[in-house]
């Protein structure tokens, strides 16, 4: 039998589970897992673990090892040893100075408060940084943020799951921050420079990731990539009350499901089904994943949540 055309790209493509060690996987981790396993085990790809531990105030490597342990686990095993964006920094810098060089980075020395009080509009969803910096020149030395200029252009992508998205990321954040006032890197930052640098070709993750991907396109572009990473996000677990999960949810901490008796096959079912894998939760193991992920991407969508 042949084996059906992969949506993603071409056969041996990439892609990453990206956790940040600043708490306890719980059952969220689970079901981006489902997605990220279920792909690639569908479609050829392969998977990296990268450790997002930008966050240096935050990152725990209590926490990094217990999430190798869980996914371990859980059966989701990546296909290559992970990575730790607390060893890129070198990668960084040289990418940052490579913006540099085309006069894209500057820097600003604005506090949270000066930027609410200048930025328009102010509907709060986000903070728009209104390019106070721009042309003010301040010297290196004057403050540790960097950020990048973002021409004001419309950023088109077609989500694998959710179809075509069109986004002004100029308009939704203003010039993007690549270091903070702490001198660490940040997310947006860090993991454009580790998807180019890496190779990764598609990006599977949370639907609340859904409007910043606008701007990882557009940095993926500066950064000098020809073509960007696809794009597919997935629904998240809600609670009862719609909260998303928090890392300190403990009723859904894997380890708390763990000891209290639940099999690795029954949290993953249960994942698959919160994240639209499954109509009902059910025990399946990592290989039954490829057959979720290829009938939710049939339809053309994730399936109805399980009711709860
Ligand atoms: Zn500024």
């Amino acid at each position: 039998m042949d084996a059906p055309p992969s949506p993603f790209a071409a056969p041996g493509w990439t892609t990453r589970f990206a956790p940040a060690p600043t708490g306890w996987l719980h059952l969220g981790h689970a079901g981006a897992a489902a997605w990220v396993w279920g792909a690639a085990r569908a479609f050829g790809g392969r998977v990296l673990l990268r450790v997002e531990d930008h966050d240096r105030i935050r990152s725990r490597p209590q926490f990094e090892r217990a999430l190798e342990e869980d996914l371990a686990w859980l059966g989701c095993e990546p296909d290559a040893p992970p990575v730790r964006q607390s060893e890129r920094d070198a990668l960084y810098r040289e990418a940052l100075a490579r913006l540099a060089g085309r006069d894209l980075v500057y820097v600003c020395d604005c506090s949270r408060r000066r930027i609410r009080e200048r930025a328009p509009g102010g509907d709060a969803e986000e903070l728009r940084y209104p390019g106070t910096c721009r042309d003010r020149g301040l010297a290196e030395a004057a403050s540790p943020i960097r950020r990048i200029r973002l021409e004001r252009t419309e950023v088109v992508f077609a989500d694998l799951l959710l179809g075509e998205r069109r986004q002004v990321p100029a308009d939704q954040c203003g010039d993007l921050a690549a270091r903070d006032r702490d001198g660490q890197w940040t997310y947006q930052f860090a993991v454009a420079v580790d998807d180019l640098g890496q190779g990764v070709d598609v990006v599977i993750r949370g639907e609340d990731l859904l409007a910043s991907t606008g701007r990882q396109v557009q940095l993926a572009q500066l950064l000098g990539r020809a073509r960007p990473p696809r794009f597919l996000h997935h629904p998240l677990i809600r609670r009862a009350d719609g909260a998303k999960l928090s890392k300190s949810g403990r009723d859904t901490g894997l380890r708390e499901l763990r000891a209290a008796g639940w099999s690795a096959e029954r949290v993953l079912g249960a994942a698959a089904a919160a994240v639209g894998l499954l109509p009902a939760p059910e025990p399946l193991a990592v290989p039954a994943l490829a057959g979720l992920v290829r009938a939710a991407l049939a339809r053309g969508g994730a399936a109805e949540p399980a009711a709860s």
